[in-house]
C-alpha cells in the first residue's frame, strides 16, 4: 500500500527551516523576551515588504485581523457589512464581533468569488463596508467593487487569509488609497505559523495606527487607554516561525503554480471534473485546488479510502450554519458546497503523488458515473 498523501504537508515544511526555527527559539528562550521584541518588528517590515503595503500591524489570528480592520474602518453597531456565503465562518464571525450584521450574497459560478453586482445590488443604506474574500489564493476582482462604490461611504475590508503572495492586476491586498486587508497564519495557509497568527495591510498610516492601538488594550503607550480595545498580539515565537517560512514563500508559492499547472494537465481528459477558473489578470498562488464533481461525497469516500487527503472548502454556506441561518437563498454556493473537492496541494508535493491523485480521482469518478 502507497503511503497517505496528505491535503497539506506541514512536516516536509518544517523539515526545511528546522534549524533556523530552532535557534531563533533559543534567542528569545534565552532573553526572556515572550511578547513583543525585534522579532515581530522584524516580520512585520518583511511582510509589508513582500505584500506591497507601507504597514503590517501583527495580530493574534486571522479573525482578530479581520474584526480590527473592519472596527478601524467605522464599522459597529447597527451597521450591515456585505460578506460572500462562500467562505470560512471566520469572515461573517468578524462582522459579528463588531456589532454589526452579515449581509449575505452569492458567489461566481466559475471563480467561487464573491459576485459583485451581487454585492453592489445588495447596499443599503445601512451598509458600511463590503468584505471580498480572495478565496482559494485568487484575488477578487476588487476594482470593480471600487467602481461600482465609487462616491460612496461604503468601504472595502479584504479578507487576504487564503493569498499570501497573490497579485490581481499587479495589486496587493491593503495597497491603494483607503485599502485594508487582513490575513491570517493559520498553519495550513501558504504563510502558517505553528499556532494562531494573523495580520491587517495598509498603506494607510493611520489605518495601521488605529489597528495596533485597538489590538493593544487601546493605548500604544503603556498604561495609556485611549480607546476601549483588545489583546490581540502576534506572539513572538510564531513571528521566528513566520520569518523562516517567509524567505521561502516565494518559492513555495512557485511550486504551489507548477503543482497546480500540472493537476490541469492530468485531467484535463478525465470525464466529469471541472477544474479551477482563474480570473484573468490574477497571479494565483493556490492555497486550495478545488475541482467541482458529480457524487461529491462518495468520490471523497473512495479517495480517502485510497489514502489521498480531500477536503472540502466548505460544506455548509454560512447561510445554512446554525449561526448564520437565514431564510434567504444563495443557489450558486449551494451548488458549489455540494459539489467541490480539494485535492491535496503543498509545496512538496511530487509529480508521482499527483499522477495518483488524478488516477484515484478518474476511478472514483467512473465508478459513481450515473448511466445516461
Ligand atoms: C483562515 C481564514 C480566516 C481566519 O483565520 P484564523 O487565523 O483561523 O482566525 C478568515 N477568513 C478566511 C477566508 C480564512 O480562510
Amino acid at each position: 500500500m502507497n503511503p497517505r498523501i496528505p491535503l497539506v504537508d506541514l512536516a516536509a515544511a518544517h523539515a526545511e527551516i528546522a534549524e533556523e526555527v530552532a535557534a531563533g527559539f533559543a534567542e528569545v528562550l534565552a532573553a526572556t523576551a515572550f511578547v513583543g521584541g525585534p522579532a515581530v518588528g522584524a516580520f512585520e517590515r518583511e511582510f509589508a515588504a513582500f505584500g506591497g503595503v507601507a504597514h503590517c500591524v501583527g495580530v493574534a489570528n486571522g479573525t482578530d485581523a479581520v474584526e480590527l480592520a473592519l472596527r478601524a474602518v467605522g464599522v459597529g453597531p447597527g451597521d450591515e457589512v456585505i460578506v460572500p456565503v462562500n467562505t470560512f465562518a471566520a469572515t461573517a464571525e468578524a462582522v459579528a464581533r463588531t456589532g454589526a450584521a452579515p449581509v449575505f450574497v452569492d458567489c461566481d459560478r466559475d471563480t467561487c468569488l464573491i459576485d459583485v453586482p451581487a454585492a453592489l445590488a445588495a447596499i443599503r443604506p445601512a451598509t458600511k463596508a463590503v468584505i471580498p474574500v480572495h478565496l482559494y489564493g485568487q484575488l477578487a476582482p476588487v476594482e470593480e467593487l471600487q467602481a461600482g462604490l465609487a462616491g460612496s461611504a461604503v468601504r472595502i475590508v479584504e479578507d487576504a487569509a487564503q493569498c499570501q503572495g497573490a497579485t490581481r492586476k499587479d495589486r496587493t491586498p491593503g495597497s491603494g488609497p483607503g485599502a485594508i486587508a487582513a490575513t491570517s497564519f493559520y498553519p495550513g495557509k501558504n504563510l502558517g505559523a505553528y499556532g494562531d497568527a494573523g495580520a491587517v495591510l495598509t498603506d494607510d498610516e493611520e489605518l495601521a495606527r488605529t489597528v495596533r492601538t485597538l489590538a493593544s488594550h487601546g493605548g500604544l503607550v503603556k498604561y495609556a487607554h485611549d480607546i476601549v480595545g483588545v489583546n490581540s498580539r502576534l506572539d513572538t515565537l510564531q513571528a521566528v516561525v513566520l520569518r523562516a517560512k517567509l524567505r521561502r514563500l516565494p518559492e513555495w508559492n512557485a511550486a504551489r503554480r507548477a503543482a497546480a499547472a500540472y493537476y490541469d494537465k492530468l485531467l484535463a481528459d478525465v470525464e466529469d471534473v471541472t477544474t479551477p477558473t482563474v480570473l484573468p489578470g490574477n497571479e494565483h498562488v493556490w492555497h486550495l485546488y478545488t475541482v467541482q464533481v458529480p457524487a461529491r461525497d462518495a468520490v471523497l469516500a473512495d479517495l480517502e479510502a485510497e489514502g489521498v487527503g480531500a477536503g472540502i472548502h466548505y460544506p455548509v454556506p454560512l447561510h445554512r450554519t446554525g449561526a448564520f441561518a437565514t431564510a434567504a437563498s444563495f443557489p450558486v454556493a449551494e451548488h458549489i458546497a455540494a459539489h467541490t473537492l480539494s485535492l491535496p496541494l503543498h509545496p512538496h508535493l511530487t509529480r508521482d503523488q499527483q499522477e495518483r491523485v488524478a488516477a484515484a480521482l478518474a476511478r472514483a469518478l467512473s465508478a459513481h458515473r450515473r448511466p445516461l
